[in-house]
């Protein structure tokens, strides 16, 4: 596996397999690698000749400085991570690479940036996702690239983009990928204080109870919401926003008909989680 620090190296080492016919498949992240996007890498590396992982901790997407500075960053370890799922080629620039001096351009992909995560965060997050997601398909026009179901409004955004910008690549959605006993990974999980890292399963436990209620013959978003809500507060989590929206638009949704997206966010001890879920009517419950 090689690891690359620059977009000129990344484009040189690129260039053979691609001039060769090879496909190539693009996992971006923003480091500190685990199960879950280890799971993206594994997927690449079965469907394609090439599998390229970035780790980027991307300034321009982070609404909260003190949230940018205490990112978990370790390349090292990282780069074993991928190694270990069969990536052939980690890209991981700086910042004053990817952001020269009078950069001026971005790409925002209105609407599905203002709401949930954009309203939360401010609609300049998903800005900074879509610019520096753009810029990185253009060094390293991949065929495919996986994105997670954990960031369900990044994912939709991403499709919405690719779409309306015509990006020749592909965007393949992959499934969350939780601890055993049900918390989502994420790279924020290692800032939980051992005495919160129960309460983090609040998330879960409120998509659950919220499939349960419509698994029960609940059709109605609000009444839905409540019980997750209900959930969030036994553990004492108070949600960011906890909503039923259609998982195509994000428009919100007064009733679920057959498939909903509820997706949470919630402060635990200080440490910003997220976690959603495809909770659908006619599943078979037995
Ligand atoms: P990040 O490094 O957090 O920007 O994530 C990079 C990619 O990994 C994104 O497409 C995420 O959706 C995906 N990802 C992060 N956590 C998980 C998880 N628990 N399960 C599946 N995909 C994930």
């Amino acid at each position: 596996m090689k690891i690359v620090r620059t977009i000129a190296d990344a484009r040189d080492a690129l260039r053979g397999p691609r001039g060769l016919g090879k496909t190539i498949g693009f996992v971006p992240t923003m480091g500190s690698l685990h199960e879950g996007h280890l799971s993206l890498l594994r997927r690449a590396r079965e469907e394609n000749d090439v599998v390229v992982a970035s780790v980027f901790v991307n300034p321009i997407q982070f609404d909260d400085p003190n949230d940018f500075r205490a990112y978990p960053r370790d390349l090292a370890v990282d780069a074993e991570f991928a190694a270990s799922a069969g990536t052939d080629l980690v890209f991981s620039p700086e910042a004053s690479d990817m952001y020269p001096d009078g950069f001026f351009t971005t790409v925002t992909v209105r609407e599905l940036s203002e709401t949930l995560e954009g309203a939360v965060r401010g609609p300049g997050h998903f800005t900074g996702v879509a610019t520096v997601v753009a810029k990185l398909f253009n060094i390293v026009q991949p065929n495919v690239a996986y994105f997670g179901q954990k960031d369900a409004q990044q994912l939709l955004i991403v499709r919405r983009m690719v779409r309306d910008l015509a990006f020749p690549v592909r965007i393949e959605p992959c499934p969350i990928v939780r601890e055993p006993d049900g918390l989502a990974m994420s790279s924020r999980n290692v800032r939980l204080a051992p005495a919160d890292r129960p309460r983090a399963l609040a998330l879960k436990a409120a998509l659950d109870a919220a499939q349960t209620a419509v698994d029960a013959g609940e059709r109605n978003a609000d009444a839905i919401t409540v019980r997750a809500k209900a959930k969030l507060a036994e553990f004492g989590v108070d949600a960011e926003y906890c909503a039923l929206v259609d998982p195509d638009d994000l428009e919100p949704m007064t009733r679920i008909d057959d498939r909903a997206l509820l997706a949470i966010a919630a402060r635990v001890g200080g440490v910003r989680l997220i976690d959603n879920a495809i909770l659908e009517t006619s599943r078979n419950t037995r």
